[in-house]
């Protein structure tokens, strides 16, 4: 086992996700889940060698969680810790790659929250409690935004005054960048060709879920936007929807900005159109059992899917393969089919047995041979992190 580990952490508002990535192992050494910081139910789940273990944080705040976590960390990489890497959603324009968390790195995330409050803002806490509590450790930016900074102008650009993009820079950024470009380099590795010479539509369907057109190894377009509303039907969020929506529902309802991007944001998506659940698992079961607003969101989510992946398909000079990944991506062999179905000119053939076999981390193809290929690729947003931070320590090193 290599001596080489690293932090991967991910923080939230209220929580800190985090992993402890060896260099060399697939499985991780720790791997972990803060929640509820800063009240006084802050509690620290964990599972260290298949092993789950909790801590109370005694309603710590971000600083004081990590300063708890430390600990568990230094011992179980037997003190061997190479550095932290820090998952980040916006780097706005300026970031291309991961980074180290300089103090003007840091200056862009702060920049970068007016496009992305919800997530960059708690992003910073646990970025700013790291430092403080590891301050001799190299820590690494790795930005969602950054693998989409390859997008052409004509993608990337909303066809609004110029004036709204030089000056306030709003234009399509694109989101789940780690995990596109893992799981394209991943699928480029299982189908055994070349990374810099395959390309790909890339569907990523967690509780988020977005899809990239990805060219030699670059993100060449994606289906989220300014910020991660843009495209795809979501858990919650209500993808894309006429523009006017949020005036119509201002002038003639009277509703505020804050009313509408709570409901396109949070009470949208296939929660909304169900009126049931956020959760495609709950609603695959109900609508199994009948139940028929279950049925049309799953319907809808699947055409909305196959509209957006075709619509990405004029990115691509060829297409070696449609990989598959995420919670929804990875499990739900029914969302696979229903979306092949729709895209009948592509002319993708399912392999039944291989399709309904791809679950629970199971990987491979599922399309019939002769037909374009499909896979199953999870995701490994925690090993991209690792592989970055690692990267860049090495690189600094030379
Ligand atoms: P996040 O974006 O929060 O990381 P995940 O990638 O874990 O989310 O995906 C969560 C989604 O995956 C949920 O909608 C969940 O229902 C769905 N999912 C997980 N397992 C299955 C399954 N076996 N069948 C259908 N959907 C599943």
């Amino acid at each position: 086992m290599s001596d080489r580990n690293i932090l991967v952490i991910n923080s939230g508002s209220s929580s800190i996700k985090f992993a402890l990535v060896n260099e060399d192992q697939d499985e991780f050494l720790l791997e972990g889940l803060a929640e509820c910081i800063g009240f006084p139910e802050a509690v620290v789940n964990w599972k260290e060698n298949g092993v789950k273990k909790s801590m109370n944080l005694n309603g710590a705040d971000h600083a004081g969680a990590l300063a708890k976590i430390l600990p568990v960390v230094q011992e179980v990489s037997h003190g061997k810790l190479t550095g932290i890497g820090h998952r980040v959603v916006h780097g706005s324009a300026h970031v291309t790659k991961a980074s180290l968390l300089t103090p003007e790195v840091i200056k862009v995330i702060e920049e970068a929250a007016a496009l992305a409050p919800l997530h960059n803002p708690p992003g910073l806490m646990g970025i700013e409690a790291s430092l403080a509590v590891y301050p001799e450790l190299p820590q690494v930016g790795v930005f969602d935004t950054a693998f989409h900074q390859t997008m052409p102008e004509y993608a990337y650009r909303y066809a609004i005054p110029e004036y709204l993009y030089t000056e306030h820079h709003i234009r399509r950024y694109g989101f789940h960048g780690t995990s596109h470009l893992y799981v394209s380099r991943k699928g480029a590795e299982m189908a055994g060709l070349p990374v810099d010479d395959s390309c790909w539509l890339v569907a990523h369907l967690g509780n988020g879920c977005s899809t990239t057109a990805v060219v030699n190894g670059e993100s060449r377009d994606t289906s989220m936007g300014l910020t991660p509303l843009e495209g795809l039907v979501m858990g919650t969020r209500s993808g894309d929807v006429d523009p006017s929506l949020q005036i119509h529902l201002h002038r003639t309802f009277g509703w505020t900005a804050q009313e509408v991007e709570t409901m396109l944001t949070k009470q949208s998506g296939l929660l909304g159109v169900s009126g049931l659940s956020n959760d495609m698992r709950t609603l695959i079961e109900a609508s199994e059992q009948g139940h028929e607003r279950a049925a049309l969101a799953i319907e809808i989510f699947c055409y909305r899917l196959a509209k957006s992946l075709a619509a990405l398909s004029c990115a691509l000079p060829k297409l070696d393969g449609l990989l598959f990944t995420g919670g929804i991506g990875e499990n739900a062999s029914l969302i696979r089919r229903k979306t092949l179905d729709h895209m009948r000119i592509f002319n993708f053939k399912l392999d039944d047995a291989a399709n309904q076999a791809c679950t629970r981390g199971a990987a491979g193809k599922i399309s019939l041979d002769g037909h374009p290929l499909v896979m199953v690729v999870p995701t490994n947003e925690e090993r991209q992190i690792a592989n970055e931070t690692l990267e860049l320590i090495d690189a600094i090193a030379k």
